[in-house]
Formats: structure tokens, C-alpha cells, sequence
């Protein structure tokens, strides 16, 4: 019986020695004869591996053959010893398997939807990946459909190839560690994952615990008089609020980030001409990238600090926008204080972060081309503070807010995965 499909892509990596390719050819076969024509295989191998199969009889069209190098460089003369051919194929494999994939690509005008290769090709396959176009989504890993090679750490994408640090190998590690663990402990309330994330991890771990967010208490207190702010932020706001309303624009980008210079000057500038009220949280040191003039052009309407109680401000009804490095604990605070967002993700987990922001809760939204610049924040602080759709931004950023203190509550999911954690404790 044929297997009805979409029209697909399957590209086939030879480990081109020995008895290898005639058992991966065979299989493809199995599956040509099974599916139907709308599936096109790519058999990727050396010139002198793919020569014997050609003349293979019947072999249907949907299946191609495309040669790359043995990696053997030219002039070099081998020895007896058979290993040295695999050692120079393999080193030279990253590189030769992308060139049949883009030759392939080129030829059938279709993307690569599927890759079957010999185990013995898998690190030239990592790399192969590592080098896949950033915007294919991650929708083969359930609950992930919406995010992006690009959203992924640097370190996980990393991960297999020649750029992989001890960093990134823990984190490959941690998908067999993990499975192990009696519980894992979650810092994030499950009633704000609306994909089917939750359902997969829990199908691969022992069991998986959302204790809520753990860096805040809530519901969260009520403001602090504004007198007790060391740097005046509460105050500022309090003065703000009476002239201008909600349109303070929030910017912090953090503890660790320290955004390259030209992107300072782009925040500086994008704030100046947007003409809206603004609180940054700029680290000392940084200050001195400000454009001439700006800190005295803008003392009017604009307040730069060292720090600032972030949770306070996010809190105080005069902020209408966070433009935020998308740090966990940053994002958290900000959806207990229903603000929208604008993102700029910068390593680690902001990309990912930043994307569920801006598409699965959509309460924010991610700068233009992933750097400031000034026009392109000006736009994003126009949409989310003038701008229909940054009305239903703000309204999703109250749904979110109101999720979270339900969640927070005795009766959430946290309190009583809380409860489990605590009979494993003791
Ligand atoms: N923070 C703050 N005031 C500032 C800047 C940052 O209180 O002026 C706090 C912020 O509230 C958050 C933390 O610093 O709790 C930053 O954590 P996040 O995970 O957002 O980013 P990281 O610093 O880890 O990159």
C-alpha cells in the first residue's frame, strides 16, 4: 500500500566504505516502493561509492545521486593502512555533506525535510545541522513548533561540533541525565505553557514539578513608599504617571548583558526621538557610550540610574513598556506585572524566551533584525504604546498577569507540586 504524503525531501549520507551504501540504498528503495513520488531521496555519497549502485536495475526517479570528495586533498598519496581513508573523509565530511545538500537543494528546488544517514557519519551530521538555515523551526521537537534554530542557546546548537565547549557538552548531557532524576524541579508555573511541552517532558522524565517562579513571592507586596528608593525611580514615576500616564518606557537589560556599543547609542537615540518618558537601568561604566549631549538633552523627560527597584518599576502604572535582554527572572517579573514587551535577546535562553513572548503568549514584541537600532526601536515602542496591536499586546499582558496570580494561588498547580517536592525532601 502507498503511504499518501506532502511533498518531501529526504537526503541520504553515505558512510561511502566498505558494504555500507548498498544496505542504506536498499532501504531507500524499501521506502521509495512504499510512499509515493511526492517524496524525492538525495543519496549522497563519494564518486567512487555511488559508481557500483547506478547500475543497480529499476531504480526509480525519485531517487538521485549526488558524488562529493573523498577528502583525500589532491596529490596526497596514501598509505596501506585502509583507516587513513575514513580519517580524511570524516575530517572533511562537515563540509562535503553540506555541498551535496545545497547541490541537492539546487537541483530539485525543495528544501531538506528529513535526513537519513549511517551511524558513522553522525558528527559530520551535527555539523551539517549546526550550519541548517536559522529560521527552520523547531517543529519536529513536540511543543517546540514555534521557535527557531536561531532561538536556541549558542551552546546547545554548538553542542557535537568543533565549537563544543564543556558548557555545551553538560547541556547535551543533560538529556540523559535528567531521565535519571527522581524529580526535576521546574522554576516556571505550568498554566503558562500552553504547548505540548509539559505533556512530552513529562513522558520522558520520572516526574516533572512546576514550582512557580522562585525568585518572587507572590502575590507580590504593595509598592513601597517612594521615599525609601534610593535612586529616586518610584518618585520619578509618581511625578510621571500625573503628566504623562502609563507610557513610560522601562529599559534594563539586565546583570550579565553588556550590548555593544553602537547598540547603546541606538537605545540613546531611539529614546530621544521617540519623544516618550523613559527609565534606563545602564551600568556606570556605560554611560560614557551615551551620545554628547544626551543625558542633558533628555533630563527632562528621561531619568538614567545605576540600578532600579525593577520589580517596583515594572509594578508602578506609569510604565507602558519594558524594553527588556529577555532574562528569565526579568520576563517573570514583568508577566506578574502585565506589561508588554519589547525584545531584544541577546545568548542563553533570551531567544527563546523572547520568542514565546512575542508568539505563544504575544505580549511583546522582538526588535526588528535582533539588534536596536534606532529606527527599529522607535517603531517597536510606537506599536506597543500607540498602536491597536499594542492595545491587544497590553490586554494579553493582563490575561498573563492575572494567570500568574491565579496560578500563584493555594489551589495552582504549583502549590501542589510544591507539596509533592516537599514528601520527596523529607
Ligand atoms: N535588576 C534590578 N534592577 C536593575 C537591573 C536588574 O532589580 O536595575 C534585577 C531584575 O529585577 C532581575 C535581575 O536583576 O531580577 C536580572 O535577572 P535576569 O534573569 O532578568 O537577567 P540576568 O541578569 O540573569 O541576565
Amino acid at each position: 500500500m502507498k503511504i499518501s504524503q506532502e511533498k518531501k525531501h529526504v537526503a541520504v549520507f553515505v558512510f561511502p566504505f566498505g558494504s555500507h551504501p548498498v544496505p542504506l540504498l536498499n532501504l531507500v528503495l524499501k521506502l521509495a516502493h512504499a510512499t509515493t513520488n511526492n517524496l524525492q531521496f538525495s543519496f549522497i555519497g563519494t564518486e567512487h561509492s555511488n559508481k557500483p549502485l547506478l547500475s543497480k536495475p529499476h531504480l526509480p526517479d525519485n531517487i538521485k545521486f549526488y558524488s562529493v570528495s573523498d577528502g583525500v586533498p589532491e596529490g596526497h598519496v596514501l598509505g596501506n593502512h585502509p583507516i587513513e581513508r575514513v580519517n580524511l573523509f570524516l575530517e572533511a565530511g562537515p563540509e562535503n555533506l553540506q555541498k551535496g545538500i545545497d547541490m541537492a537543494v539546487a537541483e530539485t528546488k525543495e528544501r531538506v525535510t528529513c535526513i537519513i544517514a549511517d551511524a558513522f557519519v553522525t558528527p559530520s551530521l551535527t555539523k551539517c545541522a549546526n550550519n541548517s538555515d536559522t529560521n527552520t523551526p523547531l517543529d519536529f521537537i513536540p511543543g517546540l513548533s514555534k521557535m527557531r534554530v536561531e532561538d536556541l542557546p549558542e551552546d546547545v546548537i554548538n553542542s557535537g561540533s568543533e565549537e563544543e565547549t564543556l558548557f555545551s557538552k553538560t547541556l547535551a548531557s543533560l538529556g540523559s541525565v535528567l531521565p535519571q532524576a527522581e524529580e526535576v524541579v521546574v522554576n516556571f508555573f505550568v498554566e503558562l505553557d500552553p504547548t505540548s511541552l509539559v505533556h512530552d517532558m513529562r513522558s520522558k522524565l520520572k516526574c516533572f514539578l512546576y514550582v512557580g517562579f522562585l525568585t518572587l513571592s507572590l502575590p507580590l507586596p504593595p509598592l513601597p513608599p517612594s521615599d525609601t528608593d534610593a535612586t529616586g525611580c518610584l518618585s520619578w514615576l509618581d511625578h510621571k504617571k500625573k503628566k504623562n500616564g502609563g507610557s513610560v518606557a522601562y529599559v534594563s537589560f539586565g546583570t550579565v548583558v553588556t550590548p555593544p556599543p553602537h547598540e547603546i547609542v541606538a537605545v540613546a537615540e531611539a529614546l530621544e526621538a521617540s519623544g516618550f518618558p523613559f527609565l534606563w537601568s545602564l551600568k556606570e561604566h556605560l554611560k560614557d557610550l551615551l551620545p554628547r549631549g544626551f543625558l542633558e538633552r533628555t533630563s527632562e523627560n528621561g531619568k538614567v540610574v545605576a540600578w532600579a527597584p525593577q520589580t517596583e518599576v515594572l509594578g508602578h502604572g506609569s510604565v507602558g513598556v519594558f524594553v527588556t535582554h529577555c532574562g528569565c527572572n526579568s520576563v517573570f517579573e514583568n508577566m506578574c506585572n502585565g506589561v508588554p514587551m519589547v525584545c531584544r535577546p541577546f545568548f542563553g535562553d533570551h531567544g527563546l524566551t523572547g520568542r514565546m513572548v512575542e508568539d505563544v503568549w504575544e505580549i511583546g514584541v522582538r526588535v526588528e533584525g535582533g539588534v536596536f537600532t534606532k529606527d527599529g526601536l522607535v517603531k517597536c515602542l510606537k506599536l506597543v504604546l500607540v498602536e491597536e496591536k499594542g492595545k491587544r499586546m497590553k490586554e494579553n499582558a493582563l490575561k498573563v498577569k492575572k494567570t500568574v496570580l491565579d496560578a500563584a494561588g493555594p489551589q495552582g498547580k504549583a502549590a501542589q507540586d510544591f507539596k509533592t517536592l516537599v514528601e520527596v525532601v523529607t
